[in-house]
């Protein structure tokens, strides 16, 4: 039985570009694990979108002196480039900004009403006397109270981490310049204390797959200071309205932290309307209710890939909205009565930083992701990304150590491998694989074949306990494997005393390089897709990325969408069957050499 898959990853803001710490830390490993499963015949669907809402867009736009619609759209639009760059093959790539997420973030809102988790409360807000309107967060900066970090906002410090109350802030100044003043506003809450010990089952019950840092990070949390409650509304015009009557029109709209991980559910939903607008008759209702085969399915299992500054937001604050929200939410949106699925895994990494410092893109020390498509093929940078992702602590990008990688591994262990032998067969044998007997293969041809199928065991269980380097750190050892075997039976110099040793040989060799491309294709999608046209398949391996328009009540927004095309529900994820006598096509290199040069040409460019 194929299984529903989720892969929800951390939906980016809309004020900066994304750089390799971004991508290793979430767009990656999602992918990685979302076409595993695909290839393994699975039900995928992998959702996220930008993040339009909330004072970083805000504040871009004041800086920029336009309007936010128009910059969220000019962030919006370069992530969709460098998703369909990168290969990151997202179902659907969306915004918060749509007419769908509106309805569903206020659904949730009114189910935890209804259900008791909301009260509203007065507090003291920074208020500005010249622009008339309460300032939020991170228009505010000031020391912070408990650490004493200078660059604090409001409402959080990034240094210690600890939500501040706006009115203990020292020295509170305005982004925009300008006097302060404290005001009374009034705001509606959460009230997570009544869920803290759900929050907490709900985390004990994952103790078996999740990471030891994201686990301890979150219940340590809890343990030394509980759930508290949390407003979930603010002083701001720009976001979701309130879908209480008069809240909206007094300015306020709900708090971007809570309605931003709604996306997970309102980006299914929108993916499920837009497979149904091609639908017609009966199946139309039918696609647009899809999305349950990932939400209303307690065997669905969601895997949510984001930063270690989002575990608390995704291991405890998003499971608390669902459960309090329980079977409310689908009894408001859909007049029906059952709970959603909850998380199953959150594999947060940690971060990546550049040349042994903070990745900073204000300072200019980043390795941008689209930038860096001007230079490299995406299958290096997603090899280099895979080797040194931050998955139990932080790592570094060191421009040294990716042309090392580059050239020692990927171009001489598996590129090198793929072209030789097959350059050889292509040669020898007309273009076509040596059509040998196969009751007639050696013992030592047996033994290496039988040591790549357990691959598809060894590399399959990695991946699905999302041990990505593990995973790929394993294919690689079987290439290695096959340099091996190559070696000891030496088909270049065979063919010239023994044409029936050789093909033996170069038949094992290819047969072991067409199973080895299946167990690095969620790693290296667009050369495993080559190697396979090599091959002669005519059958991709993936789909196609596509973008679409989607216009609602609020204007039109661009979508990145995933076609799985003809590769329907073809399961690719076991041992190759290669035939003899089957016809290739012209191979060519699959990797490209980088001369040494490149490090100090990198090197030169950061921090400008
Ligand atoms: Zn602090």
């Amino acid at each position: 039985m194929p299984e529903n898959i989720l892969i929800a990853i951390a939906w980016p803001y809309a004020n900066a570009e994304i750089h390799v710490g971004n991508i290793t830390g979430s767009h990656l490993p999602g992918d990685i694990v979302a076409r595993y499963h695909r290839l393994k015949g699975n039900k995928v669907l992998m959702v996220s979108g930008t993040d339009s809402h909330g004072t970083p867009v805000t504040l871009a736009a004041d800086k920029e002196g336009k309007p936010v619609e128009e910059v969220y759209k000019k962030y919006h639009d370069g992530f969709l480039d460098l998703f369909e760059g990168w290969g990151i093959t997202y179902d659907l790539f969306t915004t918060t900004h749509t007419e769908n997420h509106f309805k569903v973030s206020q659904a949730m809102f009114l189910a935890l009403k209804e259900n008791g988790f909301l009260f509203t409360q007065k507090s003291l807000q920074w208020y500005s006397p010249s622009s008339k309107r309460f300032l939020p967060d991170r228009y505010v900066e000031g020391t912070c109270y408990i650490c004493g970090f200078e660059g604090a906002r409001s409402d959080q410090c990034d240094n210690c981490g600890n939500v501040l109350e706006p009115e203990r802030l020292i020295n509170p100044r305005s982004k925009e310049g300008g006097a302060l003043e404290l005001r009374e506003t009034e705001h509606f809450y959460l009230d997570l204390s009544k869920l803290e010990p759900d929050v907490k089952k709900f985390l004990q019950e994952r103790a078996d797959h999740m990471r030891e840092p994201v686990l301890g990070e979150s219940l340590g949390k809890i343990e030394a200071e509980g759930l508290k409650p949390r407003p979930i509304t603010r002083d701001l015009d720009w976001g979701v309205p309130i879908p209480i009557e008069g809240w909206t029109e007094a300015g306020k709209r709900i708090y971007v932290w809570f309605e931003a991980v709604i996306g997970y559910l309102s980006a299914p939903i929108e993916w499920s309307q837009l497979q149904s607008s091609s639908l017609t008759g009966e199946a139309v209702s039918k696609g647009s209710e899809a999305w349950r085969e990932w939400w209303v399915n307690p065997e669905a299992k969601q895997f949510h890939f984001i930063g270690k500054d989002n575990i608390f937001f995704h291991t405890s604050l998003w499971p608390a909205q669902l459960m309090g929200a329980g079977a409310k939410f689908l009894e408001i949106f859909a007049e029906d009565q059952k709970p959603l699925t909850l998380p199953y895994d959150v594999p947060a990494n940690q971060f990546m930083n550049l040349e042994g410092k903070k990745i900073s893109g204000s300072r200019g020390w980043a390795v941008w992701g689209r930038d860096a498509l001007t230079r490299y093929d995406p299958d290096a940078l997603r090899y280099y990304l895979t080797v040194n992702m931050p998955e139990m602590k932080d790592s570094d990008w060191d421009w040294s150590e990716f042309v090392a990688r580059n050239n020692n591994e990927l171009v001489a262990t598996w590129g090198n491998l793929a072209n030789r032998v097959l350059s050889f067969a292509y040669k020898h044998w007309e273009g076509h694989v040596p059509d040998v007997d196969l009751n007639a293969l050696r013992d030592i041809d047996r033994n290496l074949l039988a040591v790549i199928e357990n691959g598809f065991k060894a590399v399959g269980a990695e991946l699905e306990a999302v041990h990505l380097r593990a995973a790929l750190g394993e294919a690689m050892k079987l290439a290695t494997a096959v340099n091996q075997y190559l070696d000891q039976t030496a088909p270049w110099s065979a063919i010239k005393k023994d044409r029936d040793d050789a093909a033996k040989t170069i038949y094992t060799a290819l047969k072991a390089i067409d199973s080895l491309k299946i167990l690095f294709a969620p790693f290296l999608p667009f050369t495993s897709e080559r190697l396979h046209g090599f091959f002669g398949y005519e059958t991709p391996l993936f789909g196609e990325q596509y973008t679409e328009d989607v216009t609602d009540s609020l204007g039109t927004h661009k979508v990145l969408k995933y076609r799985v095309g003809q590769v329907g529900n073809l399961s690719h994820w076991k041992p190759s069957e290669l035939k003899p006598g089957q016809k290739l096509n012209q191979p060519g290199p699959l990797f490209k050499k980088l001369e040494e040069s490149v490090v100090e040409e990198e090197r030169a460019r950061l921090g400008k």
